[in-house]
């Protein structure tokens, strides 16, 4: 297995890279920025692109998925409550002051309970909305491997003052869906380092917190 996450773009979103040598297959999520460097390390690892899976579209998360299915030709997948979002490319690049990325509508809807990557590593969405409406959670069960987007952080949890957001929400959603995960799952965050469901659960002030 290939588990690879880097930090791309000017809000160092997380990118990861999840291949299986034996089939020569990988799945990217979240490709913000830096598409050319993405792309690049499929080819070195000579992995062809099956999909292109999205937490959420802030910009910083859905900027490259684009450019890197133009040159992989694997669909995008994002979840349906985000497309209103995906549409605001414009303010969001605005809010930041960089230009908009060209965006298109996902291929596929990323819905609750589907499964998605690879056949020797598939993962579960978890639709956890709260920083986002469309945000979701990707949890490869058989990898104890939680891919988290903004939802929640090492000791911190995704903003939600900006359009979609809604605390008690996010709250409610790492409550019911995330801290049903066993303790030992390892987090990878949309940004920041890496850390585990049982250790946010004992540590994570805003867990502790009523809003
Ligand atoms: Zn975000």
């Amino acid at each position: 297995m290939i588990l690879e996450t880097f930090p791309v773009g000017p809000l160092a979103c997380n990118c990861t890279i999840l291949g299986d040598e034996q089939a020569g297959e990988a799945i990217v999520i979240d490709p913000g920025d830096e598409v050319g460097r993405i792309h690049r390390r499929l080819t070195e690892l000579g992995l062809k692109l099956k999909q292109i899976l999205v937490t959420h579209a802030h910009i910083d998360h859905v900027g490259g998925a684009l450019r890197l299915k133009r040159l992989t030709g694997a669909p995008i997948l994002l979840n349906e409550n985000d497309l209103a979002l995906l549409k605001m490319m414009y303010a969001q690049s605005a809010w930041l002051g960089i230009d908009p990325p060209e965006t298109a509508p996902p291929d596929d809807n990323l819905a609750e309970g589907m499964i998605v990557g690879l056949d020797r590593y598939p993962a579960e969405v978890i639709h956890t909305p709260g920083h986002t409406q469309g945000s979701v959670c990707l949890h490869f069960a058989p990898l104890k491997l939680l891919i988290a987007g903004d939802t929640l952080f090492a000791g911190s949890i995704g903003r939600t003052d900006l359009p979609g957001g809604n605390p008690r929400q996010i709250i409610d959603s790492i409550h019911t869906r995330l801290l049903a995960l066993p303790d030992e799952t390892k987090v990878l965050p949309g940004h920041g380092p890496a850390t585990t469901i049982g250790s946010e659960r004992r540590s994570n002030p805003f867990l502790h917190m009523t809003v």
